[in-house]
């Protein structure tokens, strides 16, 4: 049991009684793809979205926790709130179904064995790094990038969901050591708009044990995750939150029985009560900030964006119930 973490099917159901459901897909195993919403009231014309998502990786329960506290707090003044508790549905159901106690490749990816958080395009067709952890192309890897940008029916038809909100911000709720992973920016204007957004996170979340800003601009490298794509393809602040702080994760890691327990925390309240105020100050504080501007070039991205055929149309022999 992996309790106090809810079912797939909780979690939806509870999250249909807090916003008005928008059904974007369907993953690989035929699963709905679920956003919910919670419009911010005052005038409908031209407000922002603010997007929270969470289980890119299907093994990380509390961030899917921590974007239901969210949801639960309800509306963002001036602003329209979208929560994605489950980005990847069929490897939460397997990682339920599991009990966590699979390897992390198979708990993390989607049912065709890709990393979600590394099949999205990379910015002007940069080429991929070899880099630890920025991505494989082999398929055996829990970081397999796929077998081209946005092959997969998650990631392409979240993709057409946010092409179509345009998010002024988006937070992707992930599950390890505690930190801050914002989009890849060396634009001064937007490495500072993120020190704004990072303090914001910090003092939301308040006490000794707040997430620190991990990456520089040299250093960090384009690897097809989410926040990249949103910041330099959609002009949205996107941050990656790794939830469940560094000295709660070393206290567990050793003792824990299988990979889910190393990724979340036994006891997820105090996290989720922390993190999701953290989520929220940082939407508010986005709102002070005006879009990131293009980077030169980047326009050819955006030319170029040609949505493929998504994976979900091709037969499919479903492999888990
Ligand atoms: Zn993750």
């Amino acid at each position: 049991m992996l309790a106090p973490y809810p079912t797939l099917h909780d979690v939806i159901e509870e999250a249909h009684k807090l916003g008005s459901v928008k059904v974007y897909g369907r993953s690989v195993e035929g699963r709905a793809l679920t956003a919910f919403c919670v419009p911010g009231g005052g005038a409908e014309d031209g407000r922002p979205a603010l997007v929270v998502t969470a289980a890119i990786h299907g093994l990380e329960h509390v961030g899917v926790a921590v974007a239901m506290e969210v949801l639960r707090r309800g509306p963002i003044p001036g602003a329209d709130l979208w929560v994605c508790p489950v980005l990847n549905p069929d490897a939460y159901v397997e990682t339920q179904r599991t009990d966590g106690a699979a390897s992390v490749a198979a708990l993390r990816r989607n049912a065709n064995g890709v990393d979600l958080n590394r099949n999205f395009p990379l910015p002007w067709g940069a080429r991929p790094s070899r880099m630890p952890g920025a991505g494989s192309s082999d398929p055996a890897s829990a970081t397999f990038r796929g077998t081209a940008p946005l092959s997969e029916p998650e990631t392409h038809h979240l993709a057409q969901l946010l092409l179509e909100l345009r998010p002024h911000c988006s937070l992707n709720l992930h599950s390890f050591m505690g930190t801050l992973i914002c989009a890849r920016v060396w634009r001064p204007g937007d490495w500072l708009g993120y020190r704004r957004l990072v303090r914001a996170f910090r003092r939301g979340q308040g006490g000794l044990l707040r997430y620190r800003r991990l990456g520089t601009p040299l250093l960090d490298v384009f690897t097809g995750e989410l926040e990249d794509w949103q910041h330099h393809v959609l002009r949205c602040w996107g941050i990656c939150v790794e939830c469940f702080s560094l000295p709660e994760t070393f206290w567990q890691h050793p003792r824990a029985p299988n990979p889910f327990w190393r990724f979340n925390p036994r006891d997820p309240g105090p996290v989720v009560a922390r993190d999701a105020a953290g989520v929220r100050a940082t939407l508010e504080a986005s709102l002070q900030l005006p879009r990131p501007r293009l980077y030169p070039g980047a326009a050819h991205t955006l030319g170029a964006w040609d949505p493929p055929t998504p994976a979900a149309g091709r037969a499919h022999t479903p492999t888990r119930s």
